[in-house]
C-alpha cells in the first residue's frame, strides 16, 4: 500500500501566458489531514479542480493512491466540496441525501441515515434547505461528499462563513472521520489560523507556488517564541546554561544554533553570563511569532491574507 494519498510533481496550470500553478511538487500521506493555506488567487481551487479531474493540467503529473494511470477510477475514492455545491432547496437534508445516492448508484438506503447521523442534521426533519443556515449547509454539503464512503476527502474553503461554534463542530467531524474511517483529507484555507487544531501538515501556496510543506509539530516549533543563540561553542555554551545559569529548557538543531524556551525576558544575562566565560556570541534574538505573522513574513510581509 502507498505511503501518499494523493502526490504531484511539477504540476503546473497555465491561462495563455499566466500561470495559475506553477512546478507544485505536493505530498499528502495517508491519515493526516493536509492544511492547503494560500490567500485568495494563490491557486487553491486551481490545484482541488486539476486533483479532482474538473479541469485540465498544463504539465507534470498527478498521482492518485500511487497511480499514475487511469486517474478517472483512482477519482471515485474521492468526496469532494468545491465552493458551495448544487444543493436543492425545496428539498429536506435526507431527501437531498438520496436524490445524489440514487444520481450515484449507490445501493445501500441505510447510509441515508448514516450520513445525516454523522453530519448532524439527524434533527433537521422536514425542514427545508432554503431555510438552513449556512453552518447546516456546508454540513449537508459534506454529507454528500461523504455518500460514497471516500478515502480521501477533499473540502474546498468549508470554514467559509462559518462562526466560531461551526468551526469547532466542523474540526470535530473532520477528526472523528479520520480516527473512526481512516479517511485522509485536503481542506484549504485562507486563514492559517481556521486550520490551527486541526490540519497535522501544512501546504503553504502563493502565487502558484507551493513555498513549503511542513508538519504541525514543526510549525508549532516554528512558531513557539525562543532565544536563538549561535556561540563559537556549542559544548561549552550549553554546560554554562544548565550549570550556571539553570537553564534546561532548550534545544540544539543540526545548523548548530541552540533554541532556549525558558529565561526570555531575561536575554542579557544570558549574553553576559557567556561573553563573561569566554564565548564568542554570533547571534542572540528572541523569535518565534503567532501563526499569521509567520504566513506573512513566509510569502513577503503581505498583508493582503
Ligand atoms: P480564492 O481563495 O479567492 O478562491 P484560490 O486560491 O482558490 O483563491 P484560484 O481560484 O485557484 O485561487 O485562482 C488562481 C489564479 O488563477 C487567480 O489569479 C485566478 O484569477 C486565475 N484563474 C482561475 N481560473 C481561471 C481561468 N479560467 N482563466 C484565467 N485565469 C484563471
Amino acid at each position: 500500500m502507498t505511503k501518499f494519498i494523493c502526490e504531484t510533481k511539477n504540476l503546473s496550470k497555465k491561462y495563455k501566458d499566466f500561470y495559475a500553478l506553477k512546478n507544485v511538487n505536493l505530498t499528502i500521506p495517508k491519515g493526516e489531514i493536509y492544511g492547503l493555506v494560500g490567500e485568495n488567487g494563490a491557486g487553491k481551487t486551481t490545484l482541488i479542480r486539476l486533483l479532482t479531474g474538473l479541469n485540465f493540467k498544463s504539465e507534470g503529473e498527478i498521482i492518485l493512491f500511487g497511480h499514475t494511470d487511469n486517474l478517472q477510477y483512482e477519482r471515485t475514492k474521492i468526496g469532494c466540496t468545491i465552493e458551495m455545491p448544487a444543493l436543492y432547496k425545496d428539498m429536506t437534508a435526507s431527501q437531498n441525501l438520496e436524490v445524489q445516492r440514487i444520481q450515484r448508484g449507490i445501493p445501500n438506503k441505510e447510509c441515508i441515515a448514516d450520513t445525516l447521523e454523522l453530519i448532524g442534521l439527524s434533527n433537521a426533519g422536514k425542514k427545508r434547505v432554503a431555510n438552513f443556515s449556512l453552518g447546516m449547509k456546508q454540513r449537508l454539503a459534506l454529507g454528500v461528499a461523504l455518500l460514497g464512503e471516500p478515502e480521501f476527502l477533499i473540502l474546498d474553503e468549508p470554514v467559509n462563513g462559518l462562526d466560531p461554534t461551526g468551526i469547532i463542530e466542523l474540526r470535530e467531524l473532520l477528526k472523528k472521520l479520520v480516527k473512526e474511517r481512516e479517511v485522509t483529507i485536503l481542506i484549504s484555507s485562507h486563514i492559517l489560523s481556521e486550520l490551527h487544531q486541526l490540519a497535522t501538515c501544512y501546504g503553504f501556496l502563493h502565487k502558484g507556488e507551493l513555498l513549503k510543506q511542513i508538519s504541525a509539530e514543526e510549525l508549532n516549533e516554528e512558531c513557539k517564541r525562543h532565544i536563538c543563540l549561535r556561540t563559537d561553542n556549542i559544548q561549552k555554551t550549553t554546560l554554562l546554561l544548565e550549570q550556571k545559569g539553570n537553564i534546561n529548557n532548550y534545544s540544539v538543531y543540526p545548523d548548530n544554533s541552540i533554541r532556549i524556551y525558558e529565561c526570555l525576558d531575561n536575554v542579557r544575562m544570558i549574553s553576559k553570563l557567556l561573553s563573561s566565560n569566554g564565548v564568542i556570541i554570533d547571534e542572540i534574538s528572541v523569535q518565534g511569532e503567532n501563526l499569521e505573522t509567520y504566513f506573512e513574513n513566509l510569502i513577503g510581509g503581505r498583508k493582503n491574507v
